[in-house]
């Protein structure tokens, strides 16, 4: 780390964030640089008991957050996305430092990540209801919308401002307190945000901080507490699954965003520049490390040759190395579980008689780095094509029909993005009815924004972050009958 690296990594709070204190646990755990291994630094390690303190906070937080006013809370927000903005170089190189994605792309998650915080500090102000009579005339209906309670959020570690904002800045917009658990990964950037929330004006208790090694036991805790009301998570559908599990003995609200394997389908009518470059940020975003990222590209026959061709020679030029050198697009994967993951599945694919095109392999010495790959020839046999891949590898299989694109594309448990590429406006609507996921790119590589509903159908989760309807996530319905004489 250069000196910048060292007093901004050094200036970061490392103890749990409970009832507005700064409280240490009894013991750390390292924060580590996938680029090359090294510690930056050592971060309080919660234990359940720490958990449920940080629960007791957000209890003791809630009546008096829940009563003031929409105004004040939405002000709270908006002064933290003033402060992200004004912190936005710092925030950036604190995610490449401790998450590995290039700079450009960690600034681009500060504006993505901020405007959680400015879209629901708009949303704040709101809330709504309805007001009618009963249909035997007998009396007034009144219905409101009531904060759902304390929440409690578990976040991954590939988008460590952007995952921790979609959850909290609709909780608190929505009156609801909060304890957040960040990914073991890359928790400096989640305690950073906490000391903005504070700088902001938010009265302690409100937000609570917990980091840990031991998620499972922690989460464990807070989600049996009957004090609870509210379990949201982002992360691996099999944790999501364990995690629903236990949240239906308290009968919790649950929102769940989990796994994708997004197809990403070409029709030979397409514009070919426009695919090439939404097959880029599909795939490459994130160091192929989203939930959203591309996962088998689907491509009409007759263009898939000329589709590859063009594809592998943008992705053979690809710089790799670390984030923070600006003209690097590929930073290190997460860990060396991943390195194997990518590896493990181009060799398969190649073993079910797949082209290896270009690169496929992990970068000799330090870090954690995957040469950025492509694969043609992909069969429905290949493990590429059910698991999610989390790395940069583009596998491509083909198709004839529109009807065989379809079959293909829906060809999965999972359903949370798709991308389609057709200059026919027909067959655009039809893709938009036809294809099984919560959210569509139609001839667009990225979708996500914080005024659109962000989320999967099928396995790939309950539940919707960003847009109006976030907000309702952390909203009760509560229904009034007056009688009228
Ligand atoms: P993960 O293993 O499920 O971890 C996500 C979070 O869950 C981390 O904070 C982790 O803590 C915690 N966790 C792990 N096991 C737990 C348990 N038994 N009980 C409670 N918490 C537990 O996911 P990942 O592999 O790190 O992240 C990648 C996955 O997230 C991919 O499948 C991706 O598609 C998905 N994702 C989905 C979205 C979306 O919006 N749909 C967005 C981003 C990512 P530790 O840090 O201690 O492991």
């Amino acid at each position: 780390m250069n000196e910048r690296e060292n007093n901004l990594v050094a200036s970061v709070p490392t103890t749990l964030f409970i009832g507005g204190q700064w409280t240490p646990a009894a013991s750390t755990f390292d924060v580590c640089d996938p680029a090359d291994g090294t510690v930056l630094r050592q971060v309080a390690d919660a234990t359940p008991a720490d958990g449920l303190r940080a629960l007791d906070a957000a209890v003791a937080a809630q009546e008096s957050w829940a009563a003031t006013p929409p105004r004040a809370r939405g002000d709270v927000l908006r002064r933290t996305w003033e402060l992200v903005q004004a912190h936005r170089e710092d925030m950036a190189l604190l995610m490449t430092l401790e998450m590995g994605k290039p700079l450009a792309e960690a600034d681009g998650e500060v504006t993505y990540g901020g405007e959680f915080l400015r879209w629901f500090a708009e949303e704040a102000v709101r809330i709504t209801g309805r007001f009618g009579r009963n249909p035997e005339g007998t009396g007034q209906m009144i219905v409101s919308q009531r904060p759902v309670g304390p929440c409690y959020f578990i976040t991954p570690w590939n988008f460590p401002l952007a995952m921790a904002t979609r959850k909290i800045a609709p909780a608190l917009a929505a009156g609801c307190t909060v304890v957040v658990k960040p990914a073991h990964q890359t928790p400096l950037t989640t305690l950073y945000l906490a000391t903005l929330f504070a700088q902001a004006g938010l009265p302690a208790g409100v937000l609570n901080v917990v980091t840990t090694t031991a998620a499972s036991a922690v989460s464990a805790a807070i989600i049996a507490d009957p004090r609870l009301r509210k379990l949201s998570f982002t992360g691996s559908t099999q944790v999501g699954r364990k995690l629903i599990a236990q949240a239906a003995e308290g009968i919790l609200r649950v929102s769940m965003e989990l796994g994708g394997n997004a197809p990403f389908v070409v029709f030979a009518d397409a514009d070919l520049d426009a695919v090439v470059e939404g097959a880029m940020l599909a795939k490459f975003r994130n160091i192929g490390q989203a939930c959203t990222a591309a996962n088998r590209f689907i491509v009409e026959a007759s263009v898939a040759d000329e589709f590859a061709r063009r594809v592998s020679a943008k992705v053979a030029a690809m710089k790799v190395g670390r984030g923070t050198d600006p003209d690097v697009q590929i930073g290190p994967l997460i860990d060396d579980a991943a390195i194997d993951k990518a590896g493990h599945l181009v060799a398969d694919a190649v073993a079910h008689g797949a082209v290896l095109v270009t690169g496929g392999h992990r970068v000799e010495g330090p870090g954690t780095f995957f040469e950025p790959t492509v694969l043609t020839g992909i069969g429905r046999d290949c493990a590429i094509w059910a698991d999610e891949i989390f790395g940069p590898v583009l596998p491509i299989a083909t198709f004839t029909t529109e009807d065989e694109a379809v079959a293909m594309a829906n060809d999965t448990p999972f359903g949370l993005v798709s991308y389609v590429f057709t200059r026919d406006l027909a067959r655009g609507h039809r893709m938009i009815d036809r294809l099984d996921t919560g959210m569509m790119g139609l001839n667009a590589g990225v979708v996500s924004n914080a005024a659109a509903p962000f989320g999967g159908v099928k396995q790939s989760g309950v539940g919707r972050e960003g847009g109006p309807e976030g907000i309702h996530e952390y909203l009760a319905t509560k229904y009034t009958l007056l009688p009228v004489a």
